[in-house]
């Protein structure tokens, strides 16, 4: 409750973009990765140096309680001491929530996982399917894939309740028969009680990048390069199946699923870049990466520091990461839905957006017909196809 009660001041200090203490963090334990997404470069990239059980022990000593920890990939998984790992965040730096991504392929650590860890606070597990059976397979790059993450959800959805354990499916859209799929995934689903978010993949992320300190943000509000291509007409299509969705969510998660779902509307259909809140990465986010180096944000990894090699004081009050945070300020926004959440929460945009009849209600219905498509501008180019980089979620 107390925690809950200093977001209000968090809120204020972020809106006057003043430095202060992170209050969720995103921790990739690892690159190594166990798949081969066509969309990330992850399992590519050599992960030779990741910290220890004593360096996590001490760097997470001299951080301040947070909000959240995620614990992220890579494929978290593969570190076989990820339940220490958790066992430490949940003691260091007391969350209210742990949430962990994984692609569900180890069935066994991962259960052994839900099943040992300490159940004094809810966990969030994000299992990323991105489509059924062959379509699932070809974009994690292993003809198992879809076999491996069907058997962790049929063991985990019946134990939910005694695993005090939040499950839900994460669905990366990288191409137009990714999309198809979210309907065909969300129907398969249905009898196991798990719901598949969407998120759509950028063309680019700098953390998933073979390049080091490399900057692929948005260079003006509203960009968002698809990795894949669609015509408008695909997009909407999807938009509106997920809107109509979102009727079956919880009050609170129904919310913050509109606003993303507004905001990639807004940016894909309706050449807008609202919602932007203003960014809070090296303030109340701070992202943390397995050699103990601390990014700029998920778009540019130009480090400010190694909590390896300084303390968490140093670095967090240095010079360095004052000239990094000037460049945070001066972004024009992305739509990555790692950042977007805890920019929309600590800068009490989502709170302010969901005031509106819109938000609460969804879009206008006429005698409980579907929600009305918002109009398309007819003859947009199709959207163009990039690198083969994007937003990965384990
Ligand atoms: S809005 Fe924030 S997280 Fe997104 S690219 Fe800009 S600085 Fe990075
Ligand atoms: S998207 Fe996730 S599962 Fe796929 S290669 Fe990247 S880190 Fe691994």
């Amino acid at each position: 409750m107390r925690q809950l009660l200093s977001i209000p001041p968090t809120i204020v200090r972020n809106r006057r973009r003043r430095p202060q203490l992170p209050r969720y963090l995103t921790y990739i334990v690892t690159f190594s990765c166990n798949a081969r997404c066509i969309m990330c470069d992850s399992w590519r990239k050599p992960s030779p140096n990741d910290l220890t059980i004593d360096e996590i022990d001490s760097i997470f000593s001299q951080l301040p309680q947070l909000d959240a920890v995620r614990l992220s990939g890579g494929e978290p998984f593969v570190r076989r001491d990820l339940l220490e790992i958790a066992h430490l965040a949940q003691d260091k730096l007391r969350p209210m929530f742990l949430h962990v991504t994984t692609n569900g392929f180890l069935t066994d650590r991962i259960v052994r996982f839900c099943e040992q860890r300490r159940k004094d606070i809810p966990l969030q597990l994000l299992i990323s399917v991105d489509g059924l059976a062959d379509k699932h397979n070809t974009i994690r790059g292993n003809p198992q894939a879809w076999n491996y993450v069907i058997k962790t959800l049929e063991a985990l959805a019946p134990r939910r309740r005694e695993l005090k354990l939040q499950l839900a499916v994460n669905q990366t859209i990288v191409d137009a028969e990714g999309a198809e799929h979210y309907r065909h995934l969300r129907d398969y689903l249905e009898p196991l009680d798990i719901r598949n978010h969407f998120v759509m993949a950028y063309d680019a992320s700098a953390t998933y990048s073979l390049e080091t300190e490399t900057d692929v943000a948005p260079t003006e509000i509203g960009q968002f390069t698809t990795f894949g291509d669609f015509s408008k007409q695909q997009l909407s299509d999807l938009f509106d199946d997920v809107e109509r969705d979102l009727e079956r969510y919880a009050f609170p998660e129904r919310l913050a699923k509109r606003y993303y779902l507004e905001g990639i509307r807004n940016r894909l259909l309706g050449d807008k870049g609202q919602p932007n809140p203003k960014c809070v990465a090296l303030s109340t986010h701070m992202r943390l990466l397995p050699n103990g180096e601390v990014p700029t944000c998920q778009f540019n990894t130009r480090s400010v520091g190694s909590l390896r090699d300084q303390s968490f004081e140093a670095l967090w009050f240095g010079d360095e990461i004052a000239d990094q945070r000037n460049w945070v300020h001066q972004c024009p926004g992305c739509w990555a839905e790692c950042e977007v959440l805890p920019n929309a929460i600590y800068t009490g945009d989502l709170l302010a957006k969901s005031l509106r009849p819109s938000q609460l209600f969804g879009r206008q219905r006429k005698n409980g017909s579907p929600p009305i498509p918002k109009p398309t501008r007819k003859g947009l180019p199709i959207l163009s196809h990039k690198a083969p980089r994007a937003e990965p979620r384990t």
